[in-house]
């Protein structure tokens, strides 16, 4: 069977057959860095890392790219109200991203554009969209003209009419029909570049589009991803200006990913009301990737302390049982790399449905009972063998499970500690016990 996915583009689940056979060009909106991340902006980074995982495991070479937002109105006012620099406030947030996204176990993806390093790629497809007819400038801004595009709305599955009707949009005596859009902007304060078109800087949907073509060499890409709040208008714009000039829709399959609600309400940065990746203690940031895993990446998610604790409480038991399995292999010099094929048959067949996570998490569980079965009854090469399973399924997720072989002399002190409880010296079996605890091997 192969992999289907569902493409927000057709509102469909179909078959994911990339341009070229075992490769796959992606791209996903990354933040715009003035603040940190919350728990809702890590979700796509989670989910699309986990993606890249899953069609690495199948043996396609992923071209990832997400980029970095560097210029906005958001970044100009901090900038201004702490007295520093944009780059100041855009090096900061970026580290801090970065951090974050290593802690939540997500891998740096292959291509990180800053959208300061295209502006004259953003220039030059500002003027082709001028000269073409699906721009004006005025008073130097500069709008996209969705009159001239017949298939504005594809994506958000609504014509223009009703987009009108459905959003609150800023109402501009510039522009010729209200959801035209900004390519680029007069701007009087902060990081300005000079233009054609007079001095100001980019538009964000443009930023996107301009990275995708200079990063992929101006080919219709494979995949393009974000959270579910950027359809409509980010990603709707980024589709019109790619529809204008080169007739396609910028990438073949459109993947959202659901919100994360505080329990039931939207969190947003502007009511405060939202929880910050950066405040997690160390030990959360596992289970949380877990929860985001086994989520249906459609839905959405609302988040209470009551669901973090329960992933806390399960990745605690999968990474014990891994680690016990392990362990006892090691002690009893049980070698074996092999892995359920069956088992690993039986995730490849629910991940190739829609990334069905959860089903591959039951799976992983009727793994872990086996793991506790066979190790009670001292059946340590099964262990291994299931552990192997858990493990293929785990890294796949990005979720850590470790294991750190025992040096000889730990080995020894395992046994000295197994032979003490069987013969009931239970004052040994202590001292071999703290010893190993102190160690940190049990
Ligand atoms: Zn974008």
């Amino acid at each position: 069977m192969s992999l289907k996915i569902y493409n927000s583009l057709t509102n469909k689940i179909e078959e994911f057959i990339p341009a070229n056979k075992n490769e796959v060009n992606m791209y996903v909106c990354g933040p715009t860095v003035y603040n940190y991340i919350h728990i809702g902006n890590a979700r796509p980074v989670i989910f699309f890392d986990m993606f890249k995982n899953y069609l690495t495991f199948k043996g396609i070479k992923v071209n990832y790219a997400s980029n970095i937002t560097d210029v906005d109105d958001k970044i100009i006012n901090k900038a201004l109200e702490r007295n520093v620099t944009e780059k100041e406030i855009t090096d900061e947030y970026e580290k801090a991203y970065f951090e974050d996204c290593a802690r939540l176990g997500s891998n740096r993806p292959d291509f990180v554009p800053h959208a300061t390093e295209y502006i004259s790629e953003m220039q030059n497809f500002i003027q082709e969209l001028i000269d073409k007819g699906f721009a004006y400038s005025n008073d130097g801004d500069v709008y996209f003209r969705i009159d001239k595009l017949n298939e504005y709305g594809i994506l958000s599955n609504q014509n223009k009419d009703e987009l009108e009707k459905g959003v609150r949009i800023d109402v501009s005596d510039k522009k010729e029909n209200p959801l035209d859009f900004t390519l680029w902007k007069k701007t009087s304060k902060g990081i300005q570049w000079n233009s054609p078109f007079g001095k100001g800087r980019p538009g964000w949907h443009t930023e996107c589009v301009c990275m995708i073509n200079k990063i992929f060499n101006h080919k219709e890409i494979d995949v393009h991803g974000g959270g579910m709040d950027l359809k409509f208008p980010h990603h709707e714009n980024e589709i019109a200006q790619a529809n204008a000039l080169y007739h396609n829709h910028l990438a073949r399959y459109w993947m959202h990913v659901g919100r994360v609600n505080l329990g039931k309400e939207k969190m947003s940065k502007s009511l405060g009301n939202v929880i910050w990746v950066h405040d997690f203690a160390e030990s959360d940031f596992m289970p949380y990737r877990l929860l985001i895993i086994a989520s249906p990446y459609r839905n959405s998610i609302d988040f209470t302390e009551d669901l973090l604790n329960q992933y806390r409480k399960m990745y605690d038991k999968f990474n014990r049982a891994y680690k016990q399995a392990c362990l006892l292999a090691d002690v009893n010099n049980v070698k074996n790399d092999a892995i359920n094929e069956d088992e690993k048959a039986k995730f490849i067949e629910f991940m190739d449905n829609d990334l069905n996570t959860a089903n591959a998490l039951t799976l992983a569980n009727d793994i872990l009972k086996v793991i506790n079965t066979s190790v009670r009854s001292k059946d340590y090469n099964l262990a291994l063998v299931e552990a192997n399973t858990l493990k293929m399924i785990f890294d796949v997720f990005g979720v850590r499970l470790s294991y750190n072989a025992l040096s000889d002399e730990d080995k020894q002190i395992y046994k000295n500690w197994e032979d003490a409880k069987s013969v009931k010296d239970f004052e040994l079996a202590d001292k071999y016990r703290n010893m190993l605890s102190e160690k940190g091997i049990i």
